[in-house]
């Protein structure tokens, strides 16, 4: 997967995408991260990329040349590779990144992120997106922090990158529920046992303990997850029990 990065503040990527999962997926060549600093792409002598809105108010805006300018010039270096993809805009005011959306933004081969700063953007940068995202009922001072999450989140279910895909499938939210409680060794810790069925071998036990134990943590925790999770029969029958 090819991934664009819009923003201001490049610096801030390396220190994230370019450690642990994310770093070794681009060394192994299943994701490719490029982040443009847009600012290079302004027309102002000044180097300006930001202006006061019209009609007055607080702050500044991102301008439209300058992010209209980068966006032409990465889809002129990528169109033959990746004819077709993803931009999306960060903003407060886009729809909630969650896990399913991560899920559908794996299947994409090509994904561009457009991070803001300021007051926020020019309203006809929007002209040039086809998602926007918003991290959560919160405003953060810029889209970097929340392009990382979302790139980080996303890249778990891009084929290879964690080299089991059982992992992303069973983790929390995957399969609408939270996940089950994990022990390692060792089986005895100062006391604290590990419940006997995780070291009894039935694998059969093992699985319906861990349906229960999941479904009995998001119903404690996250209830709401229930109303829409689309769960198994066999989830149902165990929730009934
Ligand atoms: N005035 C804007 C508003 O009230 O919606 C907030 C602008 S915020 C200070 C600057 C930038 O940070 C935004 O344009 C966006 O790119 C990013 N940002 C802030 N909060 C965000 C959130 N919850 N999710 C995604 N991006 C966010």
């Amino acid at each position: 997967m090819r991934i664009d990065i819009l923003s201001l503040f490049p610096d801030m990527f390396q220190a994230t995408l370019g450690q642990s999962i994310v770093g070794r997926a681009q060394e192994d060549g299943f994701l490719d991260i490029k982040v443009t600093d847009f600012r290079k792409y302004t027309t102002d002598k000044h180097n300006h990329v930001d202006d006061a809105p019209f009609g007055g108010g607080a702050g500044m805006l991102l301008q439209a040349q300058p992010i209209f300018d980068a966006m032409a010039a990465i889809n002129e270096q990528t169109k033959a590779t990746y004819p077709k993809g993803r931009v999306i805009l960060l903003d407060p005011a886009g729809r909630r990144f969650d896990q399913a959306y991560a899920r559908e933004l794996a299947q994409e081969e090509h994904l561009t992120f457009i991070c803001g700063h300021y007051e926020g953007y020019d309203e006809r940068i929007r002209e040039l997106v086809t998602d926007e995202a918003s991290l959560g009922d919160y405003v953060l001072t810029g889209g970097e922090l929340a392009a990382m999450v979302m790139i980080d989140a996303t890249a778990r279910f891009v084929p290879g990158v964690l080299g089991n895909m059982a992992s992303p499938m069973g983790d929390s939210f995957s399969n609408g529920l939270l996940e089950y409680p994990q022990y390692t060794r060792p089986a005895d810790f100062r006391g604290r046992k590990v419940p006997e069925v995780l070291t009894s071998g039935n694998h059969q036990k093992i699985r319906e303990w861990r349906i229960r134990e999941s479904l009995r943590r998001t119903l404690e925790r996250r209830p709401d997850l229930l109303e829409t999770a689309k769960l198994t029969s066999e989830q149902r029958i165990i929730l009934q029990d």
